[in-house]
């Protein structure tokens, strides 16, 4: 299963009659309201509704003010997270990792890039609490690769 924003998915309903319908019964909500559904499920609305484009390109145009925010907020996470900031190798594998991943939109956060699902930032591969929020992780959080196996 994956988590499609609630955001994007009220945007690409505003010019798609019946989009948020088909989403709505192709899966579920989760506690905060955004949509949860089977990756192929998702590739075939977007392909029905003609929605593949906009959300690959223009699915969260973000503000300065918006982007200024998240930035903001990154740092304190980044702050707060002290010495949980993940060494500078992972940071480069993570993002090697996510540029050739499908769901990378590199004109998120005004250029920065971002992911389509998680709509994290380049900055939250730096921490080391972060992990891919494919159902598959493409990517582990720093903290799960440094927990011993037990037995
Ligand atoms: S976090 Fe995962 S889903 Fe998102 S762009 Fe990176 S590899 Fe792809």
């Amino acid at each position: 299963m994956i988590i499609i924003s609630k955001s994007i998915v009220e945007k690409l309903s505003a010019s798609r009659p019946g989009f948020l319908d088909a989403v709505e019964s192709s899966g579920s909500r989760s506690k905060s309201g955004h949509h949860v559904l089977e990756p192929d499920r998702w590739e075939s609305l977007l392909d029905n509704f003609d929605a593949r484009a906009e959300f690959l390109g223009e699915a969260e145009p973000m503000s300065a003010v918006e982007a200024g925010k998240h930035f903001a907020e990154a740092m304190i996470d980044l702050t707060k997270a002290g010495k949980k900031i993940a060494p500078e190798d992972v940071f480069q594998t993570r993002l090697t990792i996510c540029l050739g991943c499908q769901y990378w939109n590199p004109r998120m956060w005004l250029g920065l890039g971002g992911c389509r699902i998680c709509k994290c930032s380049k900055f939250a591969l730096w921490l080391a609490k972060s992990k891919c929020p494919l159902p598959v992780p493409k990517w582990l959080s720093y903290e799960a690769r440094q927990t011993p196996k037990l037995g």
